[in-house]
């Protein structure tokens, strides 16, 4: 089949490519991709409208008890100046991001068990007291009697990406866990009825375009509500110190190839993609994503929270970020989402 036939046949027919068929859109170059790239713009317009989501973020801890070799946040690395925040420090910055107008908060840290099932379930609890606010944790790896807890306790979303789609590539890079344990936690938040995230990175060594096919169709098999996709941004204080960053445009390819095959997900401009060169986040918006996340926890903690290198400039209040981040999204044409944006609800 023609590429261009291939991409629209998947985008409006609903054709089922192939790991084969996958790859090939994968690889696209020059107009082809331009291509890829239009359509996903107009599959995100059909199912998910103008309008960007933009999600609080908090940071909440950089402790982690992993060993993935990619992240910053490593437990070998003893150069990282650990913090944690306290739970009436978490809700307060909590009520700070709902007042500047945010309706989503995403809890997000290093797998740091300090942080016990009932002090998640108390913090979920006294969020949710505020305001009608979406939450979603982003905490790694825990026991489904705790997954339940959260849901039982308010939690919509959680966030645990796969990755990559390579079981070796997996294991190799978290000596710690196992891909099948990572997949098992995926099918445990979705059997609990979470708003579900995965996602993977772009650019990891040893990574295909046949591997990149197969995280996409992976997604697709879980039937995820919300997919990250980022590129790898070498640090140097991991055992992938002297890789090679990903790719931007890899990234805008399998964004947008996510787009077309799985429609409606909530595809975020993630951050790393920006941290690689700010005109990647625009680009983002018109290949496929529809959602942006503003970090909202107190300046010294973002510094901190280093999971790959990035300039952290001092920055105005929360509410004056969200005010400049709206006017960027309006700069790329869009809209400002004024609802919690949950997954099946967008149109
Ligand atoms: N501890 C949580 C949150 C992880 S940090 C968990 O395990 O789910 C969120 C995401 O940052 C990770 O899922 C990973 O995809 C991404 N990440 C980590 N290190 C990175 C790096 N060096 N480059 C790009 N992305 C990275």
């Amino acid at each position: 089949m023609d590429i261009r036939n291939l991409i629209n046949n998947i985008a409006f027919n609903n054709y089922e490519p192939s790991i084969d068929e996958l790859e090939r859109i994968i690889s696209v170059n020059g107009d082809d991709m331009h291509y890829l790239f239009s359509v996903a713009d107009k599959v995100r317009e059909e199912y998910c409208s103008d309008e960007v989501q933009i999600r609080a973020i908090i940071e909440f801890s950089n402790y982690c008890r992993c060993q993935c070799k990619y992240c910053g946040l490593n437990c070998h690395n003893t150069e990282v100046k650990r913090y944690r925040m306290s739970p009436e420090e978490i809700v307060s910055t909590a009520k700070e991001a709902v007042d500047a107008g945010y309706k989503t908060l995403v809890l997000q840290s290093g797998e740091d068990m300090f942080y016990t099932k009932d002090m998640v379930c108390n913090i979920v609890k006294d969020i949710k007291a505020i305001d009608d606010i979406a939450i979603t944790l982003s905490i790694g790896e825990r026991s489904c009697d705790e997954f339940k807890a959260f849901k039982e306790a308010g939690a919509d979303r959680f966030l645990i990406k796969h990755e990559t789609a390579d079981e070796d590539l997996y294991n190799s890079l978290h000596p710690h866990s196992t891909f099948k344990r990572r997949i098992q936690c995926l099918k445990d938040l979705k059997s609990l009825g979470f708003q579900t995230g995965s996602g993977f990175m772009i650019g990891l060594p040893h990574q295909t375009n046949r591997i990149i096919a197969k995280d996409i169709m992976l997604l697709k098999e879980i039937g995820v509500h919300m997919a990250g996709i980022g590129p790898f941004i070498s640090h140097p204080k991991t055992d992938l110190k002297d890789c090679n960053n990903g790719d931007a445009m890899m990234t805008l390819k399998a964004v947008a190839t996510t787009r077309i095959l799985l429609k409606d997900p909530m595809l975020p401009v993630t951050t790393s993609l920006g941290v690689l060169e700010e005109k990647n986040k625009s680009l983002a918006f018109g290949s496929g994503a529809n959602v942006i996340m503003q970090k909202v926890q107190p300046i010294q903690y973002r510094k901190m929270y280093e999971i790959y290198p990035k300039d952290t400039k001092d920055e105005p209040s929360v509410l004056a970020k969200r005010l400049e981040l709206e006017d960027f999204i309006k700069s790329c044409g869009r809209k400002i989402s004024k609802s919690r944006g949950d997954f099946g609800l967008l149109k």
